[in-house]
């Protein structure tokens, strides 16, 4: 997944714009602005809740072509207090070509070279930087960090409950073997002579097999025949995430201060099972077939994520939540019918219609039933907004 996702040379983002009507798949915020609006209105409550810091960072972690931190920007700018408090902001994208495209959508000051990457100022005059990895973000102010699409592309690990015990399933590159009826036992034929590449459960065991089905009680549990899926390279992320809140601790935020927001595909509860896939032209291509020219991602583990975070900062993770749940206590009803009402013809608020209709429908494995919400935030702060707590006005005392 990693080589074909974000090989430097022949990597699947690196290479390509896969977004929009024209590439292979769409986003929500390349849906809709309303997207973003929401998710700049939770930042605002959180930071609210969390009586105002004064100093803030925003974090967006393969911010695609930056059209959500577009639309957020956007709504800040309504939000003086808010804004003014924002000392930079840091997009963390392995793709270059991704990279210039955000920078386009963001600013339009030239960019600078930096040691670490490049940066530049943004349309409302926030200086802005680029990163590679998360771990190379300074952590010294309080971050307000999102991750929308992120996590479903980082690698994942399959493997097998077997008699044997657990096993890891690999990807092969080899004539496949077909088992035929007139096949003694033990016996395969070939029908196709041309090697390719294909899943395989490897007969003894490896390292990562020996580590992860042990890592937790969720996996060790379960019987012979059972398949899972886990991303240890996602459980860093949730990690890093974790600590970033609970490091900005000051006696009057004894648990930290900022938040994370996850926004992804994948269930909430139970442990993802055979869901590599590959999208192209925005229909489901086998993920081996030209590896590197079509977009590849698995579910999100949100329990997984939810447990190294709780393990690993004082944070208190929320959700995760259903997408049409979570926007509809943001208001998404209302911010429609507004945008609705300024449109002068049928078909512009036709489109508002629809735009609200993709991201909240639930039914038919929709977007607003499969993506899920999860936020981290500091231990003992109110809950937040679209997980069940209200807008929480704590006052504005300087928590730093
Ligand atoms: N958030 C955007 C884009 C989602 S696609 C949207 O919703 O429209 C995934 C994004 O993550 C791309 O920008 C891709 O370049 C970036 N990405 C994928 N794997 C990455 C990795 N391992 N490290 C950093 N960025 C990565």
């Amino acid at each position: 997944m990693r080589q074909c996702l974000t090989n430097p040379e022949s990597g699947y983002y690196i290479k390509k714009d896969p977004f929009g009507t024209e590439g292979d798949f769409i986003t929500s915020p390349e849906i809709s602005q309303m997207f973003g609006e929401l998710v700049a209105i939770w930042c605002i409550t959180e930071w609210i809740a969390q009586r105002r810091p004064q100093r803030i960072r925003l974090i967006e972690l393969g911010p695609g072509r930056g059209t959500l931190m577009r639309d957020m920007l956007k709504a800040f700018q309504s939000f003086a207090p808010f804004k003014n408090t924002i000392v930079d902001i840091c997009l963390v994208d392995a793709s270059p070509t991704l990279r210039t495209t955000q920078h386009l959508t963001l600013c339009d000051s030239a960019t600078t070279e930096t040691e670490d990457g490049f940066s530049s100022v943004t349309r409302y005059g926030i200086p802005i930087k680029w990163y590679i990895n998360l771990k190379e973000v300074p952590t010294d102010v309080t971050s307000f960090i999102i991750a929308h699409e992120f996590f479903d592309a980082l690698p994942i690990h399959q493997f097998e409950h077997t008699q044997n015990g657990w096993r890891e399933i690999m990807v092969d590159y080899s004539v496949p073997q077909v088992k035929t009826a007139l096949s003694l036992p033990g016996q395969t034929r070939s029908f196709d002579e041309d090697p390719k590449f294909h899943l395989t459960v490897l007969p003894y065991y490896t390292a990562s097999s020996k580590v992860g089905p042990e890592s937790s009680p969720r996996y060790k549990s379960l019987p012979v025949k059972s398949k899972i899926e886990i991303s240890p390279e996602s459980w860093d992320v949730a990690k890093e995430l974790a600590l970033r809140i609970s490091e900005q601790r000051t006696p009057k935020a004894p648990t930290g201060s900022g938040a994370a927001l996850v926004i992804d595909y994948g269930p909430a509860e139970t442990i993802p099972v055979d869901t590599l896939r590959a999208i192209k032209g925005h229909h489901f291509v086998s993920p081996f077939e030209e590896p590197g020219t079509a977009d590849l991602s698995a579910d999100v583990d949100f329990t997984a994520l939810k447990l190294v975070a709780e393990q690993e900062g004082h944070v208190a993770v929320h959700g995760a939540v259903e997408q049409g749940d979570w926007l509809h206590a943001l208001g998404i009803g209302a911010r429609a019918t507004v945008l609705a009402s300024q449109q002068s013809t049928l078909e512009g608020k036709d489109r508002i219609a629809k735009e609200y209709h993709r991201l909240v429908e639930r039914s038919g494995g929709a977007m607003g039933k499969i993506y899920k919400v999860m936020a981290f935030t500091p231990r003992g702060t109110p809950t937040p907004v679209g997980f069940g707590g209200e807008v929480m006005d704590q006052g504005d005392d300087d928590v730093e």
